[in-house]
């Protein structure tokens, strides 16, 4: 019956069939995913029940915002649920860079240094740092930035991170996901052996990471291992596809009082921002999170079985450990790309009648085509696709609000591909 009904959005027999078969050989490894999905539900729960969360939480304010219970609450709950001193949880962080320009710029001094131990961070934030010129940057204001690349295969450089290491550092940034990179992401346990390095030579230095698209993969979040600060956007996996904007920074009290200082204003910090009425898709995103990541997280290994059996490259492979919800394929022909996109955008529950086009996106150095037929605009915790027109000719795939969903997108996808005459 099933496939009748995938062959009325036309998929082919013979593609639902080859997916059934891989979802087979799936069964233990999805098994293991919902099982940490299950530990993270319950530790979302205790962190709700544990702070007491009442229908009064799920209300809003207006004006100024003092005296937000519902607001100060859900920032009591991510505090438990990273297992850190506070919490900063509000709909005024607009998105993940903003969140992570916050954490920076609040907790850095003129004269201060960043250094990050993994390589180029994420693109958005070139211009955050001012490793490319920006008006604002953390350059103008005298914070320098010095970097260490991983090495060929993956590892930490630990001898240059140790030189690098000086009297002015002052922050460490730690990207957990591999964004649009093509090296390894970091599980939660390599993270916490670099942070123990670093502490190590200077056990003061501010140990931040950025945790996008990380959070719930695993049972243990980099706070767990001694991270500083967890930095993350609310239209990925914490905001479980409910919150329609946000973002949060957990960790020691000092950093977040820092950083709400610089959110609001001095002497006003965490008291101020109303939260309009938004609280109560936070908290169920939140309590929705661990299960739609898990959903998102088995969408992103079929379609790494499915694509690595056609024969395309694919990061992660087909049988690595996951600490991310990000899959790259490459195509290696703009024809695929755009065939995987089209195949994505059909299988949306928004705009899936519309056909996504190559673009010159601002900021981005070639044409890049985008698959997002999303609830929340932009949102990359639904089933959603992007890749830049040049070589290697990969795309980035992520999300699915449910794992049937993000099932059906990759068939979709990967039918699109083959229609396209590049699956035999
Ligand atoms: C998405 C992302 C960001 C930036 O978040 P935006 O919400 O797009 O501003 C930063 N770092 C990583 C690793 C990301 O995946």
């Amino acid at each position: 019956m099933l496939q009748k009904i995938y062959e009325n959005f036309g998929i082919s027999p013979e593609v639902y069939a080859l997916g059934e078969s891989i979802l087979e050989e799936l069964k233990p490894r999805f098994a293991e995913i919902d099982q940490i999905a299950e530990i993270n539900q319950l530790k979302v729960l205790k962190a709700l029940q544990d702070c007491k969360v009442s229908e009064a939480c799920l209300l809003g304010t207006t004006g100024y915002g003092y005296n937000d219970i519902g607001r100060d609450t859900l920032e009591e709950v991510y505090a438990k649920v990273f297992h850190t001193e506070d919490a900063l949880v509000r709909p005024q962080i607009t998105c993940g860079t903003h969140a992570l320009a916050l954490a920076l710029m609040s907790n850095l001094r003129p004269g201060d240094e960043l250094l990050s131990p993994v390589g180029k961070p994420y693109d958005t934030l070139e211009e955050v740092i001012g490793i490319r010129d920006s008006k604002g940057s953390l350059k103008e204001y005298g914070i320098s930035y010095s970097q260490v690349d991983l090495l060929p295969d993956g590892g930490f450089d630990y001898d240059n991170i140790a030189k690098a290491i000086n009297e002015k550092t002052k922050l460490v940034t730690i990207q957990r996901s591999k964004g649009y990179q093509t090296r390894p992401t970091l599980s939660v346990a390599r993270i916490g052996e670099l942070i123990s390095f670093i502490k190590n030579i200077k056990p003061d230095v501010i140990c931040m990471v950025d945790n996008c698209y990380g959070e719930f993969v695993e049972t243990m979040e980099p706070s767990d291992v001694g991270a500083d600060m967890v930095v993350g956007s609310l239209i990925k996996n914490p905001g479980g596809g409910l919150a329609p904007i946000g973002g949060y920074i957990a960790g020691k009290k000092e950093c977040v009082e820092n950083a709400a200082f610089r959110l609001s204003s001095p002497g006003l910090g965490k008291e101020v921002g109303a939260s309009l009425g938004i609280l109560s898709s936070f908290y169920q995103g939140l309590f929705l999170s661990p299960t739609v990541t898990a959903g998102a997280l088995k969408g992103a290994i079929f379609a790494a079985n499915l694509f690595e059996r056609a024969g395309f490259g694919v990061v992660p492979n087909s049988v690595e450990s996951r600490h991310d919800i990000i899959q790259a394929v490459t195509f290696g022909t703009e024809k695929g790309v755009v065939a995987f996109c089209e195949g994505i955008q059909k299988a949306a529950p928004i705009d899936s009648f519309v056909t996504p086009e190559p673009w010159d996106m601002p900021g981005y150095d070639s044409k890049v085509i985008m698959a997002a037929g999303a609830f929340v605009s932009g949102s990359s915790i639904e089933l959603s696709a992007d890749g830049p027109i040049k070589p290697p000719y990969a795309v980035y795939f992520q999300g699915g609000l449910t794992w049937q969903h993000a099932k059906f997108g990759i068939l979709t996808a990967y039918q699109s591909v083959k229609n396209a005459g590049l699956i035999p």
